[in-house]
């Protein structure tokens, strides 16, 4: 079975990534696809969203990363010729938000399944806006992220600070 693990992932947290590997062992393929979340803004482009994915996950080889511009989950999900939305829960905050969600993407497309997984308690605090303002005060990264990404983040935020 095919499913989409949706997301802004603005950027990619080891908390993603752990769902994603868990994923990978219960799912046939997993396809990452990162989304526009219209009440977000995004500190990285969509490319560079991808790359940092696409470095992240190519050890896994049934996993594949997509970009999308302006499109409706369930129809991502179509298209992809997949079964499954992937969505991850922190907290009960997270589940309000994702059960919302989930029940608008099942009225829109009844026979695709949402599937929630639990966060690993290790990273269940760690979210990509907590990675950015840790970021942004010059704290250490490193160990909630890709080294890439930590890498970016130190360039972008500095970049930042120079404009
Ligand atoms: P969105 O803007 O669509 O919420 P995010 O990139 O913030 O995109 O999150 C994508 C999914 O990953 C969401 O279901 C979110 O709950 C889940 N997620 C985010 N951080 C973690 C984490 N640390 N552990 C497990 N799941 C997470």
């Amino acid at each position: 079975m095919k499913i989409v693990f949706p997301g802004s992932f603005d950027p990619v947290t080891k908390g993603h990534l752990d769902l994603i590997q868990r994923a990978t062992k219960l799912f046939d393929e997993v396809i990452v696809a990162i989304l526009t979340n219209t009440s977000k803004q995004n500190l990285f482009s969509l490319d560079e969203r991808l790359s940092f994915l696409q470095q992240a996950t190519k050890a896994m080889p049934n996993v594949k990363v997509v970009a999308v511009k302006n499109d409706l989950t369930v129809n991502v999900v179509k298209k992809i010729g997949a079964q499954a939305i992937l969505r991850g829960v922190r907290s009960l905050k997270d589940f309000e938000y994702e059960q919302e969600i989930a029940l608008i993407n099942r009225q829109l497309a009844p026979e695709i399944e949402t599937v929630l997984l639990l966060a690993n308690p290790e990273y269940s605090f760690l979210s990509s806006s907590m990675l950015k303002e840790v970021a942004k005060f010059n704290g250490d990264v490193t160990e909630f992220t890709s080294v890439e990404v930590a890498q970016a983040l130190k360039r972008k935020l500095v970049q930042k600070c120079i404009d």
